[in-house]
């Protein structure tokens, strides 16, 4: 026997030993799913193995009738899934059942919190796959071997699921995969006739290859209990919620039902059917670069490929579901895709199809639940896709200071916001801050409130590209409260009395900032707060600025405008400091504020304090 034949011991990775503890622990009140989890992997490995030999046929060894085998043996007390796919060579074994090879591991782990209950629907989220085994098996035995390796190049991999597995090459005629559960002792119930018919019929009827199982009674021979077509090729009105809600599990390996979903035939210059999801909850690759994309290709219901941005834009990653089309060649490469004429048609309608499903979404109570899952994913498309721009502009919701009330006001759209636009109001205002708090809190918000405008508050680091790229909407222009060019929102008092002083307190501010801005103007747009920040025309606001910065960019730095609300108490006090210095201290002190309360920072925060400090006392009538 040579090394690579022999027994070898091996530890698992060691995320695949938390996973299991995890699987063990927390999956426990919804065991019957390994059925679901290994007849969806079998029916892969059956997809992979005709994808593959469309180009050769060989690898179907003169077999090329797919199937899964679903048998039990009470005595025993196992259950088997066997199937006649792709198989693995003793390589894919080792990296596929025993590490973790997947985008969004890392996320998933730093996001459990040890407790079973929410665990356990994180997991749902993670999907398990074959590890699922080892919720009702205390011993699982695989043996395989790939398709078109000979015979001795079998594989034989066994584990208790505690740490270890070991792993050996065997003898297989039979190409494909063969999994023996060796049933827990409170999982026996699974080897049972009945109660095995019941769960492979929930679990198997939408995938598209003969699921079979031991005839009932003392009847010999074996039955398929599957409906064995492509769930997608089926009548709408045949077709269940349930059977909707089990494709969806399947395709996406997600454990949670879809929010909605959207089944079309087209037939006509091109013949098409799609077959697209939305998910109820956020996977953890969503922001993960490498991340799979969820829509999987068939040419005439041979799956061809996923992952495949050809299919639908980067922005709608998150959809999971099919396309099959009878209107591409079976042998279709990546290359083809890129530029063929057939599938921008198909991908274009797909779009529409997908943006038409979340319009409906949008009308219903599940849209918040899926704005927060996805909505950040979807601004990318006003960025993105020109051509659906105003239709995706229509679907964004955003933080306003219309409806403050409560921990969680509600999220409006733009076409809310313009319904209850004033007459004279011409623009969508907005602004875009680090944090919701200081968006809220923004001293330039302060005659907007007062008079009654509504603002929305962005506060997502992806507004700021946003509104770079979603400049009007309805006909309205979007205007950031930070831009210096604004029209009195305060009245037009305000800007006399700021000609006025013009010459004098302003005049005097200004010259003691000197450099550190780029002018200082009476305000007309706050009521409260002393002083604000504004940006002048093209100017970056100071947020991307700071965002660029952070992103290790090279960003100049630019002079502000520092606005005066000269109806303030503390800008009269001013006006009577005669002493130069004293002055200097004031002026830095409001520029200083008007920094921090936009959520920047100071370049010399010491300084900051100890001017404070010296304002405080010398009011207290300590001067120190
Ligand atoms: P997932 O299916 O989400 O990728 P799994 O843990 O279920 O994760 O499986 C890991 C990999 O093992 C699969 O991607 C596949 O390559 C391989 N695999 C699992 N089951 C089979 C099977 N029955 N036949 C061939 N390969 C399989």
């Amino acid at each position: 026997m040579t090394a690579a034949t022999a027994k070898e011991q091996r530890g698992f990775e060691s995320e695949v030993r938390q996973l299991l503890d995890l699987v063990i622990n927390s999956l426990y009140s919804n065991r019957e799913i390994f059925l679901r989890e290994l007849v969806s992997n079998a029916s892969d490995a059956a997809d992979k193995l005709r994808f593959l030999a469309l180009s050769d046929d060989s690898l179907y060894e003169g077999d090329a009738d797919l199937a899964v085998d679903i048998d039990f043996d009470e005595k025993a007390g196992t259950v088997t899934v066997r199937d006649n796919g792709i198989g693995m060579s003793r390589e894919e074994v080792i990296a596929n059942l025993g590490t973790i090879a997947k985008s969004g591991t890392r996320e998933f782990f730093g996001a459990l919190s040890g407790d079973a209950r929410k665990d356990s629907q994180l997991i749902g989220q993670f999907g398990v796959g074959f590890y699922a085994a080892f919720i009702v098996a205390d011993r699982v035995t695989v043996t395989t071997r790939k398709a078109g390796e000979p015979a001795a190049h079998g594989v034989r991999w066994e584990s208790d699921g505690k740490g270890e597995y070991s792993i050996e090459t065997v003898e297989r005629a039979q190409r494909g995969t063969e999994i023996v559960l060796h049933l827990k002792e409170d999982a026996k119930e699974f080897a049972n006739g009945w109660r095995l018919r019941d769960i492979s019929k929930r679990y198997s009827d939408h995938i598209s290859i003969p699921v079979r199982m031991p005839k009932g009674g003392d009847e010999e021979g074996s039955e398929v209990v599957n409906q064995a077509t492509a769930m997608w090729t089926r009548s709408k009105n045949e077709l269940t919620d349930e059977e909707y809600r089990e494709f969806y599990k399947h395709v996406s390996h997600d454990f949670g039902d879809p929010l909605r979903w959207v089944h079309s035939k087209v037939e006509g210059k091109l013949e098409y059917t799609t077959l697209f999801y939305l998910p109820a909850q956020a996977p953890f690759d969503l922001w993960d670069r490498e991340a799979k994309h969820g829509v999987k290709l068939y040419v005439q219901r041979v799956f061809i490929m996923d992952d495949a941005e050809e299919l639908l834009p980067r922005y709608l990653r998150f959809v999971r579901g099919i396309i099959d089309t009878s209107d591409l060649p079976l042998n279709v490469s990546r290359e083809i895709l890129q530029k063929n004429k057939a599938l921008e048609t198909i991908r274009a309608a797909s779009v529409k199809k997908v943006l038409g499903l979340i319009e409906e979404l949008a009308g219903s109570e599940d849209y918040p639940k899926f704005w927060q899952a996805f909505g950040r994913v979807l601004k990318e498309g006003v960025v993105e896709d020109f051509a659906n721009k105003e239709r995706i502009a229509k679907l964004l919701r955003f933080a306003s200071t219309h409806d403050e009330q409560g921990e969680q006001p509600p999220l409006v759209g733009l076409d809310d916001y313009i319904g209850r636009m004033g007459d004279d109001q011409d623009a969508i205002y907005y602004i875009v801050s680090d944090s919701l708090a200081t968006a809220r809190n923004s001293p330039q918000l302060e005659g907007f409130r007062d008079r009654g405008i509504e603002v929305l508050l962005m506060h997502d680091p992806i507004d700021e590209w946003l509104v770079g790229h979603l400049t009007e909407y309805g006909g309205k222009p979007l205007k950031s409260v930070l831009q210096a060019d604004l029209e009195p929102v305060a009245g037009a008092d305000a800007e006399k009395a700021g000609e006025q002083a013009d010459n004098g307190v302003l005049a005097r501010i200004r010259s003691a900032l000197g450099e550190r801005v780029a002018d200082v103007r009476a305000s007309h747009r706050l009521t409260a707060s002393p002083a604000c920040l504004v940006s002048g025309g093209e100017q970056m606001s100071a947020n991307l600025e700071r965002m660029l910065r952070a992103a290790g960019q090279d960003v100049p730095e630019s002079k502000r405008i520092l606005e005066i609300n000269l109806g303030h108490p503390m800008l009269r006090v001013l006006d009577t400091i005669e002493d130069g210095e004293r002055f200097e201290h004031w002026a830095t002190l409001l520029h200083e504020q008007s920094i921090l309360a936009e959520g920047g920072r100071l370049d010399d925060p010491a300084g900051f304090v100890r001017r404070m400090n010296e304002v405080v006392l010398e009011l207290a009538g300590q001067p120190g």
